[in-house]
């Protein structure tokens, strides 16, 4: 069942680029988005204060928009912070959390991402929710282990049967140019499948599980074809438009 759910291609812009770049890269992405025969959904993630002139540019197109992180209450004095309900009205459909970037910078717990993946379903919004083991932990073995404790602390009970999509994401391949080897993804997308269907049943099956960590152009077909990948979470290739394209274009 999994081989059909629709794919999902998504770009984590970081804090990267201006308003006029991310303006420029926003339609780039559309206009190629809107030229692609793919079936692939496709949501590009810029940093907060070029959310609402990125929703302006993809406004009526086929690509959605998402944030990066937001706070796991409603409102507040949380000086920085932006709600998961102020990412909506900004025109975001999705955001991205619990990324090893704000784990490992900003001490994010799994109690801390469960709480914003609440907050982000509330706010009807769809988490994008990043997992994954650092090399440390795969080199002692422990891969799955810290990965199927990460999913069990971090998924709020609604999350699948809410819509929400998990991201794989090794830390030690992030921006390294390095991936596991397609065994070692295909053998972590069938252990987190696992763990989806023993705790949510059937909604666990609808889940789309993403890999992320130096997707490219030049490996991307032959990551998105393994089984349980349903798509991919792109960090510095979705930068240029014509890299995350090609990505999108490699979806089944
Ligand atoms: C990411 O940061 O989510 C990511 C996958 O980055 P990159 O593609 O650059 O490894």
């Amino acid at each position: 069942m999994a081989r059909a759910l629709r794919p999902v291609i998504a770009g984590n812009w970081k804090m990267h680029g201006t308003l006029a770049s991310a303006r420029a890269l926003a339609a780039a992405v559309r206009a190629g988005a809107e030229a692609a025969e793919t079936r692939a959904e496709v949501v590009v993630c810029p940093p907060h204060p070029h959310l609402s002139a990125v929703a302006e540019v993809l406004s009526g197109g086929p690509v959605a928009l998402g944030a990066q992180d937001c706070h796991a209450l409603p409102a507040g004095a949380h000086t920085g912070d932006v709600s998961a309900a102020m990412l909506a009205d900004c025109g975001c459909r999705h955001v991205i959390l619990g990324h090893s970037e704000r784990r490992a910078e900003h001490h994010e717990t799994d109690g801390i991402v469960r709480g914003k993946a609440l907050a982000a379903l509330e706010a009807g919004l769809t988490p994008i929710l990043c997992v994954g083991e650092t090399a440390a932990e795969r080199a002692a073995g422990l891969a799955e282990e810290v990965v199927v404790v990460q999913l069990a602390g971090s998924l709020p009970e609604r999350f699948c049967a809410d819509g929400g999509i998990l991201a794989y994401e090794p830390v030690w391949a992030i921006g390294s140019g390095r991936t596991p080897t397609e065994a070692e993804i295909a053998a972590m997308h069938a252990a987190i499948r696992r763990a989806l269907e023993a705790r949510f049943g059937e909604a666990g099956k609808a889940t789309r599980i993403l890999y992320g960590g130096s997707v490219k152009p030049g490996n991307a077909a032959a990551i998105l074809r393994l089984p349980e990948v349903n798509g991919a979470l792109v960090g510095g290739a979705s930068l240029e438009a014509e890299a995350f394209l090609a990505i999108l274009r490699a979806a089944p």
